[in-house]
């Protein structure tokens, strides 16, 4: 089956920065891009799509989410925002801690369930490609089932999930020399001898693990072939980035602290370095990363979601490129950028997706906006039209 869609006032292709065509179309053959730009085509059998006065952009690549857990935390929410802060909510049982306890507590159809209603509504955002952590389980019966659900998840879904092991956090009495030992020697080869997991990630911070552990798990996570990832210098700078580059990781994500010379060491050794405006602002974190820095080593940056119980309950990507903009300041053409192409790169599929070019799976979001600016600045309006995946409408409205 063959698709057109025509018309389209702009088409972010992300070749050269963001690759604008205007009044261009694109046709999709085998769930694959075929031309973009003036199409001519005599195929009979051909579904239509009118873009007019709409932008068309790759998909949205949300690399970072925590998007399978049990319970959820509106209790903490109201008590953080009439002013109790987060080491007492967190002494009160709060935290990641309430949410593993919740998460331990659901059953796997549970979490399956709820799991596959967000992936629907992210998908209604346009997100086509997305990363699942684990990281509630803490214990390995706990953080297979999890990787089950993702798995489970993976299987069924049309969008493209990567799942990740994450090392979280010390569970609850437990020693935390012990715990590195369960995740190295019995966790890390039991995930990898039933391939529940792409990536191995690791929360690199002082509230965390030090550098000296993580460097250890991540380690031995490479030993079994793991890619590797890690929640870098978010609450204060322990090294985190510096690291990442040290281990090639493939990305290094929130990186409220890092320093300009470690983007340049990120850059040097082909790390994709990772922000999550939308935790800053639902925390009201006032520490920024090194916009500026990015700027001048022209250090690529992807932007992602973080979706979470806790820290972002922002699941929208065109919301997510708001807030870089905002929050974060970045420019609207490098926040799109980073939650497509460099989105991509941060799950190492960008040979496969993350921009609009022949032969790529055709990964696509029809907007309703005329110019591609209009995306991060309609801030209060879903602007998605179509979500496309492999060539297929998985979203539409009328309108
Ligand atoms: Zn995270």
């Amino acid at each position: 089956m063959a698709m057109l869609i025509k018309n389209a006032c702009e088409i972010l292709t992300m070749k050269d920065g963001i690759g604008v065509v205007k009044d261009a179309s694109i046709l999709i053959e085998n769930s694959r891009i075929k031309t973009v730009g003036k199409v001519k085509t005599d195929k009979k059998k051909l579904e239509t799509i009118n873009a007019k006065n709409c932008v068309v952009c790759p998909g949205f690549v949300d690399s970072h989410t925590h998007l399978v857990y049990g319970g959820s935390r509106e209790d903490e929410f109201a008590m953080r925002v009439s002013g109790v802060d987060y080491e007492k909510i967190a002494r009160a049982g709060g935290g990641i801690a309430n949410t593993v306890k919740m998460t331990r507590k659901a059953t796997k159809q549970e979490l399956y369930n709820q799991g596959k209603q967000r992936i629907n509504n992210i998908i209604k955002h346009g997100t086509t490609t997305v990363e699942i952590k684990s990281g509630y389980g803490l214990s390995t019966p706990e953080e297979l089932k999890m990787l089950r659900v993702i798995n489970k998840l993976k299987k069924d879904s049309v969008l493209d999930i990567i799942p990740t092991y994450l090392v979280h956090t010390v569970p609850y009495q437990m020693k935390r020399r012990d715990y590195i030992d369960l995740v190295r020697e019995e966790m890390i080869p039991e995930i990898a001898k039933k391939k529940l997991a792409v990536f191995c990630d690791i929360f690199c911070d002082k509230i965390a693990f030090t550098k000296k552990e993580s460097k250890k798990v991540l380690l031995k996570a490479k030993e079994f072939n793991f890619k590797l990832k890690i929640h870098a210098d978010e609450f204060a700078n322990v090294g985190g980035a510096r690291l990442a580059a040290q281990l090639n990781c493939t990305s290094a994500d929130h990186l409220l602290y890092t320093t300009k010379s470690a983007i340049k060491a990120m850059k040097k050794s082909g790390v994709i370095p990772t922000l999550l405006p939308g935790t800053s602002f639902f925390l009201q974190i006032k520490k920024k990363p090194y916009i500026k820095a990015y700027k001048s080593t022209e250090c690529p940056v992807a932007i992602a979601s973080d979706f979470n119980p806790g820290s972002c309950m922002i699941y929208s990507m065109p919301k997510i490129i708001s807030l870089a903009c905002i929050v974060y300041g970045m420019c609207v053409e490098d926040a799109i950028i980073g939650a497509t192409k460099y989105g991509a790169k941060a799950l190492d599929l960008f040979d496969k997706i993350g921009s609009i070019e022949k032969g790529k799976q055709a990964d696509l979001v029809i907007l309703c906006v005329d110019n591609y600016k209009k995306i991060p600045y309609y801030f209060g309006e879903d602007i998605v039209k179509y979500t496309i995946k492999k060539g297929r409408i998985i979203y539409g409205k009328n309108r």
